[in-house]
C-alpha cells in the first residue's frame, strides 16, 4: 500500500480524572478540541482527536473504599458520565483512553524502564509536604502556617510531610533544554503570557521530581519494582502517545505523534510545559508543537469547584437547547486564553440574540420567501448590481479570514467575523425588501437575484460555523437541498456560487428556541413549594375554593420520598435543591423552603411528593417533583414529615 502524504492534526483534551461529574469546565476544553479537529477534517487533513479519563492514584482508591468497591470497579461505573456528555454535545473524537487500559500501562511501564535504562530515572529518598488531595508535592518555597504545617496553595488544605523511598526523575538535567526550547519555539506554550509565567519558572530553578509512591497501591506498578507505583502524573501525561499508538499501533503512532496542540486548563499547563515535554526528550520522542493553556469558566466570579457548589450541570442546558447553543456560547464569549464568567442572563442574549434572531430568522425568512414567491425553487436571476456582487465577494474574503482565525485557534474572532456578514446579509435583505419586489411580475428575475444571494450567503456562512454548530449548519444545508453534508465539502472546494438557481429548497423547521429569561430561570418556584402567594391564602376557607372531582384527584400520583440530599443554590436564598429516592428511582427537585429548614435538618427524612407534575426548570435546575407542604402566617413553607417508618415510594392516596 502507498504511504500516503496527507497532512495530519492531532488534538487533545487532558484526560479527565474519572470521578468528577463533569461540568461547563470540561465541556468547554472537550468542545475547543471538536470545533478544532472538524475545522482541521474540512481542510483536507487526517485527523486523530483524543480524549479520555485518568483513573489511577490516591483519591480514586479512598473514594471506592468509601463506596466498598474496587478502584477499577468505581472507574467503570462512572466513566460514562463523560461519555454520555460527549455524545449529547456531539463531540467527535476518535479514541478515548482510560488509563487503566491495557495498551497505555503498558506503554507507560515500557518508557519508564526505557527512562531508567538511561540514567534519567534513579533511586533515592524524598521527605516533602505532600497535597493528598491533588496528589502533589507542594513547591519549597510554600510558606509554613502559624501551626507549623504547610497550606496547599491550590486547593486550600492542609499538607502533611511524607518521606517515602522513590524513584527520581532527573528533571534538573533538562533546565536549559527547556529554556532553549522556549527561545526557539516560542509557539510551544500558547498563550505568549503563559509562555513568560513557565520561563521564569523553569529559569528559578528545577529540582528532580519524585515519580513513583509507595503509599499508594492504585497505580501502574514500577517495572520489577511492584511495591513501588508510578506516580499519577507521569502515568497521565503518556496517554497521549500511548492512545495515538505508541508500542501497539506503531503505524498510527508514527502518523500522528508529535501533537499539534494539547488543550489544557491553566491549572495543568506547568505539568504540560515543563514535566511533559521534559520527559520527552529523556526517552527520546519527539515535542509536541504547542501546548495551548485556556482560561476558567467562572460562575458568580469564582472558578467552578464541586467543594465551593457552584458547579453548572451542561445536561440542563442541553435538554432545553441542544448542544449547538451551547458550543456556540463558550466559544463566542471568550478568547481561549482568558477567563469567561458564566451566567445564565449572558447565555440566553446570546442565544436569542445572534443564533435565534440574526441566524435562524435570516434561514427561516430567506427560505419562506422563495417557498412562497417562486414554490421553493429560484429560476433564472437578473444580473447582478454592484450590491449583490458585494454579498459574494465579501464572503470570499471573509472565509479566507475565518480559515485563518480557525489555524490560529481564535475561534471567537472566527465567529465575531461570521456574525459581521450575518449582519451584512440582513441588512441587504432590508435594503433590498423583497417583499416589494414580489409584488411587481415583472421584477421576477430581480426578486430571484436577491433571494439567491441571501441563499448562497447563507449557506457560505453557515459552512464557516460548521466546526463549532455541527448539527444545526447540518440541517440548515439540507433545508437548502444540499446533496452532501457540509462534512463531506472540503473547505477550498467551497464557493459561494455553489448554491445556484434550479436548486430545489425546503420548507425550514425552527432552529434555535427562543427562550425568555423567566421562563427559562423560573420566576419563582411553584405553589406549595414556593409560598409566593400572600398569607390570605392560608386562612382561605376550603368551602370557597373550586371542587375537583375525585377522578381529578386520582390522577395526581402521590408517593413517599426519602430526603438522600438536600443543598442551597448558589445565588437563592428561598430555594434548596433536594434529591429524593422513590424506591424504584432518585429525582432532584427544587423547593421553596430554604428559609424554613437547613439543608443539614432534611437528610434521611420522608415527605409526601407529587411524581406525576409536569417538570420545571427553576433557577437553571429541572424539578422533577413537588412536595406538599403548609405556609404559615408568616409565609414559610412547614412540610408534613412521616411520624414512623414507610418505605419510600409508598402510595400517597
Ligand atoms: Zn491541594
Amino acid at each position: 500500500m502507498a504511504k500516503t502524504s496527507k497532512p495530519t492534526f492531532y488534538v487533545t483534551t487532558p484526560i479527565y480524572y474519572v470521578n468528577d461529574v463533569p461540568h461547563i469546565g470540561h465541556a468547554y476544553t472537550t468542545i475547543i478540541a471538536d470545533a478544532l479537529a472538524r475545522f482541521h477534517k474540512l481542510t483536507g487533513k487526517d485527523v486523530f482527536f483524543l480524549t479520555g479519563t485518568d483513573e489511577h492514584g490516591q483519591k480514586i482508591e479512598r473514594a471506592a473504599a468509601e463506596k466498598g468497591l474496587t478502584p477499577k470497579a468505581l472507574a467503570d461505573s462512572v466513566v460514562g458520565r463523560a461519555q454520555d456528555l460527549w455524545k449529547a454535545l456531539d463531540i467527535s473524537y476518535d479514541f478515548f483512553v482510560r488509563t487503566t487500559m491495557e495498551i497505555h500501562e503498558k506503554g507507560v511501564q515500557k518508557l519508564f524502564q526505557r527512562l531508567l535504562d538511561r540514567g534519567d530515572i534513579y533511586k533515592g529518598e524524598y521527605k516533602g509536604w505532600y497535597c493528598v488531595s491533588d496528589e502533589n508535592f507542594l513547591a519549597d518555597d510554600v510558606a509554613l502556617e502559624a501551626d507549623g504545617c504547610k497550606i496547599c496553595p491550590d486547593c486550600g488544605k492542609k499538607a502533611s510531610v511524607v518521606s517515602e523511598e522513590t524513584y527520581f526523575f532527573r528533571l534538573s538535567a533538562y533546565q536549559d533544554r527547556l529554556l532553549a526550547l522556549y527561545e526557539a519555539r516560542p509557539e510551544f506554550v500558547r498563550p505568549q503570557s503563559r509562555l513568560n509565567e513557565v520561563a521564569s519558572f523553569v529559569r528559578g530553578g528545577l529540582k528532580d521530581l519524585s515519580i513513583t509512591r509507595t503509599t499508594v497501591k492504585w497505580g501502574i506498578p514500577v517495572p520489577g519494582d511492584p511495591k513501588h507505583t508510578i506516580y499519577v502524573w507521569f502515568d497521565a501525561l503518556h496517554n497521549y502517545v500511548t492512545a495515538a499508538g505508541f508500542d501497539w499501533n506503531t503505524e498510527r503512532f508514527e502518523k500522528f505523534w508529535p501533537a499539534d496542540v494539547h488543550l489544557v486548563g491553566k491549572d495543568i499547563l506547568r505539568f504540560h510545559a515543563v514535566y511533559w515535554p521534559a520527559f520527552l526528550m529523556a526517552s527520546g520522542l519527539p515535542l509536541p508543537r504547542t501546548v495551548y493553556g485556556h482560561g476558567w469558566w467562572l460562575k458568580d466570579d469564582t472558578k467552578m469547584s464541586k467543594s465551593k457548589g457552584n458547579v453548572l450541570d451542561p445536561h440542563v442546558l442541553l435538554k432545553v437547547f441542544g448542544p449547538d447553543p451551547l458550543r456556540y456560547f463558550l466559544l463566542r464569549e471568550i478568547p481561549i486564553g482568558q477567563d469567561g464568567n458564566f451566567s445564565h442572563e449572558g447565555f440566553l442574549h446570546r442565544v436569542n440574540s445572534d443564533l435565534a434572531n440574526d441566524f435562524g430568522n435570516l434561514v427561516q425568512r430567506t427560505l419562506t420567501m422563495i417557498g412562497n414567491y417562486f414554490g421553493g425553487e429560484i429560476p433564472d436571476p437578473a444580473p447582478e448590481t454592484a450590491e449583490d456582487a458585494k454579498v459574494r465577494t465579501d464572503f470570499e474574503e471573509l472565509k479566507g479570514r475565518v480559515f485563518d482565525l480557525y489555524g490560529a485557534c481564535a475561534l471567537n474572532r472566527a465567529l465575531e467575523e461570521t456574525w459581521a456578514y450575518i449582519g451584512l446579509v440582513n441588512k441587504y435583505l432590508a435594503e433590498n425588501q423583497p417583499w416589494i419586489i414580489a409584488k411587481d411580475p415583472a421584477l421576477r428575475p430581480r426578486l430571484a437575484r436577491v433571494l439567491l444571494q441571501a441563499a448562497a450567503a447563507i449557506r457560505g456562512a453557515s459552512y464557516l460555523v460548521f466546526p463549532v454548530m455541527p448539527r444545526s449548519v447540518e440541517r440548515i444545508w439540507g433545508f437548502l437541498g444540499e446533496a452532501q453534508k457540509p462534512a463531506e465539502v472540503l473547505w477550498e472546494k467551497l464557493d459561494f456560487g455553489g448554491f445556484g438557481p434550479g436548486r430545489k429548497v425546503g420548507l425550514p423547521q425552527a432552529l434555535f428556541p427562543r427562550v425568555a429569561l423567566k421562563d427559562f430561570l423560573g420566576e419563582e418556584p411553584r405553589a406549595a413549594a414556593a409560598p409566593a402567594a400572600g398569607p390570605e391564602q392560608t386562612t382561605k376557607g376550603a368551602k370557597d375554593m373550586d371542587q375537583i372531582t375525585y377522578e381529578e384527584f386520582k390522577r395526581m400520583d402521590l408517593r413517599v420520598a426519602r430526603i438522600i440530599e438536600a443543598e442551597r443554590v448558589p445565588g437563592a436564598t428561598k430555594i434548596l435543591k433536594l434529591r429524593i429516592d422513590l424506591g424504584t428511582e432518585q429525582r432532584q427537585m427544587v423547593a421553596g423552603i430554604a428559609e424554613t429548614y437547613a439543608p443539614e435538618d432534611l437528610v434521611g427524612k420522608k415527605l409526601i411528593v407529587i411524581v406525576n407534575l409536569k417538570p420545571a426548570v427553576i433557577r437553571g435546575i429541572e424539578s422533577q417533583a413537588m412536595l406538599l407542604a403548609a405556609i404559615t402566617a408568616d409565609n414559610k413553607a412547614l412540610i408534613p414529615f412521616f411520624d414512623r417508618d414507610i418505605p419510600a415510594g409508598a402510595i400517597v392516596k
